[in-house]
């Protein structure tokens, strides 16, 4: 027995599936999770001493790979002043700056500690601005694990079969609305029905937790206008997208701009932080200012500011590394369309900025029941071969995988090989 196997024995006995987040237990892939000793550059490396190239990259937040080192040169010192004072810090203002000043549109955000806490106020807070309680959300999406978000979900949830929880009452989720992606059709139908009573559109710009998917042409636009024509606000979960798809966002990329943002780890650099922010008339309602209530004792914690603050002013100070990591993505999904061609497979591969992602199945792949054609029987085979072969993609079919600056030309050539030979395998060709 190797001692990931020892250690998911014990640690079975005292977390729920031995995990602190569902995927992580590899259960959709039929293995035992591979426990992680330590990360540099675009490798994890196990417990066992086995070296894995990295395409999860902590679920997209390593932009610039693992442990940079603008991560680890004077974090002791930052660690010696103390961890959290529960009290204002000037670094926590440096990255509020630093956040607004990237995010068009946007005047103030507040900090909170992970992506759910994000969306989960942000919505609190477009529903005390607009006096109004329902809101539209969008099959597949995934807006992290608060009650009313936590319908119809991507991500874990979808591979879990879940994607609506029990323990949701369902008087809490009687305001979610729900609406298909790239269908604005399906939108302005909701609209037309209770328009007046609609506070926000919460939306993914570019769907990640269903695979990748990129919105149609004009789709966040005519998101914006229906949301203008109703004085509802546009909200956009950058969780993902966020300073990945460029330094300003899926705002700047798609040139679309939100009432209200979210982020989530990606500005913590990896550490757990979140942050929601909008327009000045809209974040004045929030605690302490005005009446919209949200607190949280580690918000702004020092340590997690530091980290983002590194991370953001690299991204800043450093466009040719966006200009990098797309081309390298763009690389990779070529040469996986190139193996699948040559294996005569029907399989699509999406790429949108540096996220790649492989469905079992044909495009064109739009939505929610495009994704659900996917026969995922092939993906355990796949991931298992892909692990063998030295490369850690996310143990589940509906995620991206995630290129860091560290992914050099080498590395995609490695795993381009090792993905031919992982389809083979899988598809017994
Ligand atoms: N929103 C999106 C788009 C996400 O992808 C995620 C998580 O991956 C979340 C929200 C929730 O973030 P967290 O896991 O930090 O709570």
């Amino acid at each position: 027995m190797n001692k990931s196997e020892q250690y998911f024995i014990e640690a079975e006995k005292y977390l729920p599936g031995g995990v602190n987040s569902p995927v992580r237990a590899f259960k959709s892939v039929g293995l035992d999770p591979v426990f992680i000793d330590h990360a540099h550059g675009a490798y994890v490396y196990d417990v066992d001493g086995n070296q894995y190239i990295d395409y999860i990259c902590s679920w997209g937040p390593l932009i610039l790979g693992h442990s940079p080192k603008i991560f680890t040169e004077d974090i002791q010192e930052v660690v010696a002043k103390g961890t959290s004072y529960g009290l204002p810090t000037e670094i926590e203002v440096e990255m509020a700056k630093l956040v607004v000043e990237s995010y068009p549109g946007i005047d103030q955000v507040r900090m909170v500690n992970s992506g759910t806490e994000a969306t989960m106020s942000a919505l609190r807070l477009a529903r005390g601005y607009t006096g109004r309680n329902k809101f539209i959300k969008f099959e597949g999406c995934y807006h992290g694990h608060s009650d009313s978000l936590l319908i119809k979900s991507g991500s874990g949830a979808l591979t879990y079969g879940v994607p609506t929880s029990p323990g949701v009452p369902q008087e809490v989720i009687a305001d979610t609305l729900v609406a298909r992606f790239n269908d604005i059709d399906s939108v302005r139908a909701s609209f037309a029905e209770q328009g007046n009573d609609i506070a926000a559109i919460i939306v993914e710009p570019v769907a990640a937790n269903m695979g990748v998917i990129e919105p149609a042409d004009n789709f966040l636009q005519a998101l914006r206008d229906v949301c203008d024509e109703y004085g509802a606000l546009l909200i956009f979960d950058e969780v993902i997208t966020g300073f990945r798809l460029g330094y300003h966002s899926a705002a700047g990329f798609y040139g679309v701009t939100p009432d209200m943002v979210c982020f989530g780890k990606i500005i913590g650099g990896g550490l757990p932080v979140g942050a929601y922010g909008g327009r000045r008339e809209i974040m004045k309602v929030v605690s302490p200012e005005g009446p919209v209530y949200q607190a949280g004792t580690l918000s702004g914690n020092p340590l997690a500011m530091y980290m983002g603050k590194q991370q953001l002013t690299v991204l800043r100070d450093h466009p040719e590394i966006y200009t990098f990591i797309n081309q390298q993505a763009e690389k990779l999904a070529a040469g996986m369309r190139q193996n699948i061609q040559s294996l005569g497979l029907n399989l699509t591969v999406h790429q949108v900025g540096s996220l790649v992602c492989l469905f079992f199945n044909e495009g064109p792949i739009c939505d929610y029941d495009d994704v659900m054609k996917s026969d995922n029987t092939h993906f355990k085979d796949y991931f298992a071969a892909m692990l063998e072969q030295g490369i850690m993609i996310a143990p589940a079919p509906f995620e991206s995988m995630f290129i860091s600056a560290k992914h050099d030309d080498e590395l995609i050539e490695k795993t381009i090989q090792a993905n031919y030979n992982a389809l083979k395998k899988a598809f017994n060709k």
